[in-house]
């Protein structure tokens, strides 16, 4: 069984050198004084609570699950103790606002620690997840009362949140939700209506349960323009603002998954719940779109922590396991075989889990970065730039790195050979927990519709050409350094085909909608090989100047370009074979009536 090790170093060199976060703070003045110091002590917090607290909890809250009994809910053994442990340890709070108790510190700092998170205890890490985008929307929509009662307990921690939108019938398309929201003479909305699939919707923490339900008003247009959101406690509020008459909502079940196990997914069933509009009627989708991106971005995360708990297990492992004797003369002439590692093929896998765990924990660290910017720059072009761009990262982010955890933990499984199998090694509960991550926020083919269909053609390219722009100008910057070119040369041509790929859909779309969705997720898979070699090149170009200057890791920076290299030559050329396939179009998927 792997034991779970923050990989402090490589989230410092992403932090520091890569993305120079300090200085981005000192020019942010919300986040002006956070300094390495700050930082570092709580990232040291963070590590204790993920490797002592949660780790330890990951394999038996496997084992035991939830459990459903007359309603309520159990979660596994020390779930309830270490979620009141990140309270007190005041975890949750670091990246919220201090108007409401948070401690406004920098998102991408933030991140680091949801990583840890994910990587120790999946399960675990669903059920204080969901508050983060459930504050963004009470503060950004909500009015001035329902900020003022619900957020300080989500930040505190003392009450947890659900979003409830997916219905039997309705995931992907939440035009076709039917649960509906009726005025009363208060000013309240009675709501009616079953939703399933809720991530702690239930749980025996203790304190409120905050869901965001989505609903439709009697007279609302039919389709996604007719959606409501509104705020449903568990229990309705006492004069005080305190837990007081239980709401008529319950859960009625919860599902029996392949994965997740200790985390409750519940159909939760409400009776005419007392429920209060969050802004105004018939918005609630847009609303709810500023949590679905927060959550996206926490998905991409997850992806990045499996692979980074894979890769640990992985190369443990390899190193330990005799099979054979190196092709190239023995090894290790003290044992009985060389360690697995030694053979090629097993260290194709190993490098490979390597390259997306790392290169996907840089992306996700600049998404968290540019975040910090829309939050806190006084510049407005600035705010709006990083904006766009993080719209458009999203769905790449989200779905290239949670279909890539599924390939890494794959061979985090194949490295283990038959005991990957097996349970106790704990590498099949790696893949069977990461499996979701593809479907829940929005599934790949979705992800890839809202990239290629909203974001590139949607606005005429403007976001993709800011982009490519910016790898362009990186590449540039480079051009005369020979120890870039492996990196720059192959670059400048994959941004090339990108615009091409691109112009060519539009081309064809115009004739053939059905063009945009036949191409959409060879498109993205592209674009997510291409930007994370842009963060190789990135990473490679920080590790050959630490090496110029001198350094006392010499090994670490290395390994550092010869990752990239690893990338560039063995995982890149994937992108071939996705352009072919974007170029032979519709056709053949839609002329087939006998499927
Ligand atoms: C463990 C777990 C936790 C979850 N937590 C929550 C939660 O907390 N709150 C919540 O509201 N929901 C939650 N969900 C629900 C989740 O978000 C949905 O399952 C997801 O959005 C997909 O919806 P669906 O299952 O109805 O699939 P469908 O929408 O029926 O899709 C079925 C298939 O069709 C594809 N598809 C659909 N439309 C298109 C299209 N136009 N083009 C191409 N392909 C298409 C999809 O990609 C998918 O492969 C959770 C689900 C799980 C399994």
């Amino acid at each position: 069984m792997p034991q779970y090790t923050a990989p402090l170093r490589d989230m410092n060199f992403v932090l520091h050198e890569l993305l120079q976060v300090e200085r981005q703070y000192r020019e942010l003045p919300a986040f002006a004084e956070t300094d390495r110091d700050i930082m570092d002590s709580i990232l040291d917090l963070a590590v204790r609570f993920s490797e002592n607290e949660l780790a330890p909890l990951n394999r038996s809250g496997d084992e035991e699950g939830c459990v459903f009994r007359n309603g309520e809910v159990t979660t596994p053994k020390g779930f309830k103790e270490a979620y009141a442990k990140y309270v007190e340890m005041e975890l949750g709070a670091l990246s919220e606002p201090v108007e409401y108790g948070g401690h406004g510190l920098p998102h991408s700092l933030a991140v680091v620690r949801s990583e840890m998170v994910w990587s120790a205890n999946r399960s675990w890490g669903m059920f204080p997840c969901v508050s983060h985008g459930v504050i963004r929307i009470l503060v950004t929509h909500g009015s001035q009362d329902q900020a003022h009662v619900y957020v300080p307990k989500l930040v505190s921690g003392e009450w947890t949140a659900s979003m409830c939108l997916t219905e039997s019938h309705a995931g992907s398309d939440l035009g076709l939700i039917r649960s509906r929201a009726e005025a009363n003479a208060d000013g309240s909305y009675s709501i009616t209506g079953n939703k399933i699939f809720i991530s702690s919707g239930e749980h025996d923490y203790g304190g409120n349960i905050i869901h965001l339900v989505l609903a439709r008003l009697p007279d609302a247009p039919k389709g996604s323009k007719g959606i409501s959101m509104f705020v449903v406690p568990k229990f309705l509020l006492d004069v005080g603002g305190g837990m007081g008459e239980r709401n008529t909502v319950s859960c009625g079940s919860i599902e029996h998954k392949m994965g997740l196990k200790g985390s409750a997914t519940c159909v939760m069933n409400f009776d005419a719940a007392k429920g209060f509009l969050i802004g105004e009627p018939n918005k609630g989708l847009g609303y709810m779109f500023i949590l679905m991106n927060s959550a996206r971005l926490g998905t991409a995360l997850q992806g990045v922590a499996g692979m980074e708990s894979s890769y640990q297990g992985a190369l443990s492992y390899a190193k330990d396991r005799l099979a054979m004797r190196s092709a190239s003369g023995v090894k290790v002439p003290e044992r009985e075989a060389d360690p697995i590692i030694v053979h090629p093929a097993v260290r194709s896998m190993l490098l490979t889990q390597k390259a997306f765990a790392e290169g996907g924990r840089a992306l996700v660290y600049w998404l968290a970065s540019l975040e910090d910017i829309v939050e806190a720059s006084a510049d407005v072009e600035q705010r709006k730039a990083a904006d766009s761009l993080m719209g458009l990262m999203t769905p790449i982010a989200k779905a290239f790195l949670t279909e890539m955890g599924l390939e890494v933990a794959n061979h985090g499984i194949q490295v283990y050979g038959g005991h990957g199998f097996v349970r106790e090694w704990g590498m099949e509960q790696i893949l069977r927990d990461a499996r979701v991550a593809t479907l829940y926020e929005g599934t790949t083919q979705i992800q890839a519709l809202d990239l290629l269909g909203r974001k590139v053609l949607g606005n005429q390219g403007a976001d993709l050409k800011h982009f490519t722009g910016t790898v362009l100008q990186f590449c540039n910057a480079h051009a005369d350094d020979a120890a870039m070119q492996e990196f720059v040369t192959p670059l400048v041509e994959l941004v090339t085909e990108w615009d091409r790929l691109t112009q060519s859909i539009g081309a064809r779309a115009t004739g053939d909608p059905d063009e945009i969705g036949a191409a959409a997720v060879d498109y993205l898979y592209f674009a997510g090989y291409v930007t994370l070699a842009w963060f190789w090149a990135k990473m490679a170009k920080a590790a050959q100047e630490k090496l110029v200057a001198g350094t006392m890791e010499p090994g670490f920076y290395q390994a550092k370009i010869q990752t990239a290299q690893f990338y560039f030559q063995k995982i890149l050329p994937r992108t071939k074979t996705h352009s072919a396939v974007i170029d032979s179009g519709a056709v053949v998927l839609m002329q087939i009536g006998n499927i």
